[in-house]
């Protein structure tokens, strides 16, 4: 199993060594070629999510990157990541490659008072470390969106098919957890 992770800018360093901690071949994808390589799932890492989109947009990656998922390809986002896929963000003039049936609000927790851990559920998997940094959350979901994890009321992470999206960082963690889920939606997809 082959897994990319969008290296353009953000957290993907901490995304690679999660994947290498479980056997996992990862490598970073920085252009349209190394884009254009066989490869089983894709991470897109958190970071700043307009940042991240404007790269993908003057390197010509995006419109690749949306078809790829869009037929298929098995997709982590997390929080940059989850706007990046988002159809719609409520509070930002524009959304990025629209590829979930999910409406995200962005900074929902303030822009600099609004990094946090806590425990969560996720998948009905019990006291799992989330880390939240200046993160977006789920407001509402379309159909064939399943929720994953709330926090507070709010959806911090949910699954359209072979779309992950999480609001906060499970790579900032020792916690396999979410990687592990991830793999297992890339193994029944292969
Ligand atoms: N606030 C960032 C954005 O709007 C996301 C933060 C993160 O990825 N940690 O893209």
């Amino acid at each position: 199993m082959r897994i990319g992770v969008l290296a353009l800018q953000g957290a993907f360093i901490e995304h690679q060594n999660m994947l290498n901690k479980l056997g996992v071949d990862a490598f970073t994808i920085r252009n349209l070629k190394e884009l254009s390589q066989e490869m089983d799932g894709i991470i897109l890492p958190g970071g700043e999510s307009t940042t991240m989109y404007k790269l993908l947009k003057d390197l010509k990656m995006e419109s690749l990157l949306k078809n790829m998922i869009s037929y298929g390809l098995p997709v982590m986002g997390t929080c940059a990541g989850l706007l990046l896929l988002a159809e719609n963000i409520h509070n930002f003039e524009s959304a990025f490659l629209k590829t979930m049936s999910i409406t995200a609000k962005k900074n929902a927790y303030g822009k600099q008072l609004g990094s946090f851990k806590t425990l969560g559920t996720f998948n009905n998997q019990e006291n799992i470390p989330f880390v939240f940094i200046r993160a977006p959350y789920i407001e509402k979901t379309g159909k064939d969106v399943e929720v994953l994890a709330v926090v507070d009321d709010k959806i911090v992470a949910a699954r359209q098919n072979n779309q992950l999206a999480t609001a906060f960082h499970p790579e900032l963690t020792e916690d396999l957890t979410i990687h592990k889920y991830f793999l297992s939606m890339i193994k029944s997809n292969i």
